[in-house]
């Protein structure tokens, strides 16, 4: 069976991990290994950087801890994190020494000034995955190294089992269990009033995220059982999760629901962009080439989420509008709420059917 998708290359589970965004258990695990390292090696400020299959880097997390004289005189830290997805500019020393860590596998050390930047891999899987960083006036002792070494090992072994239980064993993709996890944390970001953000200018209003769920199921899947049996169909749901995976954004998440259900959660400033990610999606599926079966469809159904409804809620929206779009001749996409604006859906929130 011919293996290769356009687009996209096979890669393991561990793979993946660039593709998450910051709602996830793994990126908390990761905000405690600066937590507790910090500390153990004397440093105020530790860096995390998480590179994608590809090894580009897809998230910096940053952890500074600096003293504060408060007015009676007493000192104390104060803790702040800093995460920067897709990050554009990456200090040129940085690159540098990362990439002798990379290609030597082992903690690399460089002078700059007088204090010593030291980077350490992150390994997962056998690969790098990543790295831990930091500056200091002096270099690592023995005894410091074996600490750190240790740490990063916990670490590593943690978020692999983390990140595995999180994910379906066919397709590699998050599982149900991963997307309950996630809703309380998008929908806690959803509720999030704007923020007000001081600067330079004065104050300034930061709208809240939109984000978008649907839900996604394959069109007459059971046929395509039937005809070639269930190791074939094995295959072709692997294929689409690839295929969905290198269409959709790396900050989009996605989910393996079901058996050929998908749960996609985006953020979409409005309904047409949030429309035209997942048409991009089931355009993409539709015109592909699948190894026996000619062609594949999907029909999609998305709704919005707000934090007024609960997930079932909108997950039932979304599924509503799915079934609107099988019941209507399948392959396409539908809106829940130009559903109930064209009068197809009387009640808004009337009869949500259960999904749990
Ligand atoms: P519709 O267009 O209405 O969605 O039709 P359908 O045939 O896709 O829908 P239905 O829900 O009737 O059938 C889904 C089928 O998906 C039934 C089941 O055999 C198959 N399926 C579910 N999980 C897996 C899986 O992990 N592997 C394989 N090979 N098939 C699966
Ligand atoms: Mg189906
Ligand atoms: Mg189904």
């Amino acid at each position: 069976m011919n293996n290769e998708v356009p687009g996209t290359r096979f890669h393991g589970l561990l793979g993946n991990l660039g593709k998450l965004t910051s709602i996830r258990d793994t990126e908390l695990v990761e905000q405690s290994l600066l937590r507790t390292l910090g500390p153990l090696i004397n440093v105020l400020d530790t860096e995390l950087y998480r590179l994608d299959e590809s090894q580009t880097v897809v998230r910096v997390i940053y952890s500074h801890r600096s003293k504060v004289v408060d007015s009676d005189g007493g000192a104390r830290l104060v803790k702040r994190i800093e995460e920067i997805t897709n990050p554009s500019d990456i200090a040129p020393e940085v690159m540098a020494l990362t990439s002798n860590v990379r290609l030597l596998r082992r903690p690399c050390t460089r002078r700059i000034g007088d204090e010593y930047m030291i980077a350490y891999p992150l390994l997962g899987d056998g690969e790098v995955r990543g790295y831990f960083l930091f500056k200091r006036d002096r270099e690592v002792s023995p005894a410091e190294d074996t600490i750190i070494r240790g740490v990063l090992e916990v670490f590593s072994n943690y978020y692999a089992l983390l990140d595995i239980s999180m994910r379906d064993r066919l397709t590699g993709l998050l599982n149900r269990q991963a997307l309950e996890n996630s809703f309380d944390r998008i929908w806690t970001a959803v509720s999030r009033p704007a923020a007000v953000i001081d600067d330079d200018l004065g104050r300034r209003n930061v709208p809240s995220q939109t984000y978008w769920l649907a839900v996604i199921d394959i069109d007459h899947f059971k046929r395509i059982n039937d005809t070639y049996g269930h190791m074939v169909g094995d295959e072709i749901l692997l294929l689409v999760a690839r295929l969905m995976t290198s269409i959709f954004r790396s900050t989009d998440l996605l989910y393996r629901y079901g058996g050929e259900e998908f749960v996609a959660i985006v953020n979409a400033e409005n309904s047409e962009i949030a429309r035209a990610i997942f048409e991009r999606v089931r355009l993409g599926i539709a015109g592909h080439h699948f190894p026996r079966i000619d062609s594949l469809t999907m029909s999609i159904g998305f709704a919005l989420i707000t934090p007024n409804l609960l997930p079932v809620e909108v997950l039932g929206r979304a599924d509503r509008s799915l079934y609107q779009a099988k019941q209507d001749g399948r392959n396409r996409t539908y809106d829940y709420q130009e559903l109930v604006d064209a009068g197809i859906f009387k009640d808004v929130d009337y009869a949500e059917p259960e999904l749990f």
